[in-house]
């Protein structure tokens, strides 16, 4: 087919725009595939341990201390379910808009206290220091357990992706007039430049090898965004990486939220 004068330059835009769709397709279901397959892995583990320990015990005979032993793996590995599963139907309800906040005044200081202990032991284990530098005194308004939630993932990730012996800094403090700004800095891995732009994409992973699902980071930001705020990351391939957090403080953030109760 001969085709005349400008259209022929509409139609080849348009194929390769036909043809950019057809990538894209294929790049989300390649990830989609990669995610079926790593959540599946991270059901299955669990899963295995638990069903081995309780057919041990099952059998009996075994004493006090080895059944102590059993019950804690199978209890320890059935908490490691209900978070995964907790992690999907979050991101579920995000997708479908289905996330509601419960507001209040959350201490930013106390929170991160919290968030400090809470991964200790974790930290503990390679030998890695958490340092917490917080301003007093500074108030958002805020669902307290969501906010802990994306602050626990990311110094979750900073801990699962340090070196042993390194350091952790969370440090928080007033920004501007009205915003606070918390920055979790490790000088682990880090991430290159091309995976540091897909980072918070759901379901991406730069090594699925490590666990997890992919969803954390996409699930922290788009509760941060519900809250008005900002998330964002920078990282050098080994040399570290830097989450950095935006809020309102309370008083400047009263009113200007659209909120609704808790319903859950
Ligand atoms: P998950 O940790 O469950 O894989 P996330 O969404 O929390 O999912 O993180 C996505 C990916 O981003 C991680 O698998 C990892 O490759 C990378 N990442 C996140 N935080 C860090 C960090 N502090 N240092 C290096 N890589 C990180």
């Amino acid at each position: 087919v001969r085709i005349k004068g400008n259209y022929r330059y509409e139609i080849a835009d348009l194929a390769s725009t036909l043809n950019y769709m057809a990538q894209e397709i294929v790049r989300s279901n390649q990830i989609k595939d990669d995610f079926i397959s790593s959540i599946s892995h991270e059901l299955r583990t669990p899963l295995t341990s638990i069903k081995g320990w309780s057919e041990t015990l099952i059998s009996g005979g075994y004493d006090p201390e080895e059944t102590k032993l059993g019950v804690g793996i199978i209890s320890k590995e059935s908490n490691r379910l209900i978070g995964l599963v907790e992690e999907l139907l979050d991101f579920s309800k995000l997708q479908q808009n289905e996330m509601r906040l419960s507001m209040g005044a959350v201490g930013i200081k106390e929170l991160l206290q919290e968030i400090v202990l809470n991964v200790w032991a974790k930290a503990e284990k390679k030998q890695i220091r958490l340092v917490l530098d917080a301003e007093e005194g500074l108030v958002v308004y805020g669902d307290a357990n969501r906010l802990k939630q994306v602050f626990l993932n990311i110094a979750d990730n900073a801990i699962k992706f340090s070196h042993e012996g390194s350091d952790i800094m969370i440090h928080a403090y007033r920004l501007f007039e009205d915003q606070v700004e918390v920055v979790v800095s490790d000088t682990g891995i880090g991430i290159s430049e091309e995976h540091l732009a897909r980072v918070k994409d759901r379901f991406f992973q730069v090594d699925s090898l490590n666990g997890g699902t992919g969803l954390g980071l996409a699930i922290s930001q788009q509760i941060i965004e519900l809250h008005g705020g900002l998330l964002e990351m920078e990282s050098e391939l080994g040399q570290g990486t830097r989450v950095r957090v935006q809020l309102m403080l309370a008083d400047a953030a009263s009113g200007t939220i659209n909120t609704e109760e808790k319903m859950e």
